[in-house]
C-alpha cells in the first residue's frame, strides 16, 4: 500500500510516520493490519507490536495499556479500548470474558479452552486441550457459532 495514504488522518488518529517503519518487526506488523483492513495508524501499530510480536497472548485493555506506558507509547486507556475491539472485529484477537466485566484479548484465535485464575485475574490455555463426548445440537433455525470454555479456578484453602 501507499504509505502516503496514511497522511490524512481519520478519527483524530495520527498518520504513520515514514522513520516508524524501519525495522521488520513494524513492517510485519503493519503488513498484519492492511491484511485485515486495517489503515496502519501510529496507535495500532504500536499496540500490535506490543501485542502480535511476542507470541500467543492473553490481555486485557488494562495490562495493555500500562505495557503501552511501559514502551513509552502515548496512548490513552480508551485508545486501547477501541483499538482491541476493532482488532477483535477485524479478526485479529479473540475476545473472552471470564467473569463478566472483564475482557481478555487472545492473540490465537482458534478456539482452545481456557483456565481462569479467580482473584489472580489471570487467563492461560488449557495446555492438555479438552475433549467433549457430546456437543448438543443447535436450536431449530440456529447453528453454533462459537464454544467457550473457561474453567474458573481458584487458588486451594489451607488445611
Ligand atoms: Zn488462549
Amino acid at each position: 500500500m501507499d504509505i502516503q495514504a496514511t497522511n490524512n488522518p481519520v478519527g483524530g488518529e495520527d498518520a504513520v510516520a515514514p522513520g516508524l517503519l524501519s525495522d521488520d518487526a513494524t513492517k510485519h506488523c503493519l503488513q498484519m493490519l492492511v491484511d485485515a483492513g486495517l489503515r496502519p495508524t501510529r496507535q495500532r501499530l504500536a499496540l500490535g507490536k506490543l501485542l502480535f510480536l511476542r507470541g500467543h497472548r492473553h490481555v486485557t485493555a488494562e495490562s495493555l495499556y500500562d505495557e503501552a506506558v511501559a514502551a513509552n507509547a502515548y496512548l490513552s486507556l480508551a485508545t486501547v479500548y477501541n483499538t482491541l475491539n476493532q482488532f477483535t472485529e477485524a479478526g485479529l484477537l479473540r475476545r473472552i470474558a471470564a467473569d463478566g466485566i472483564k475482557s481478555f484479548f487472545d492473540t490465537d484465535t482458534s478456539v482452545h479452552p481456557h483456565f481462569y485464575l479467580e482473584g489472580e485475574d489471570v487467563l492461560v490455555d488449557v495446555a492438555a486441550g479438552l475433549a467433549f463426548s457430546k456437543v448438543p445440537d443447535a436450536l431449530p433455525g440456529h447453528e453454533i457459532a462459537r464454544l467457550d470454555v473457561i474453567i474458573h479456578l481458584r487458588r486451594k484453602r489451607m488445611q
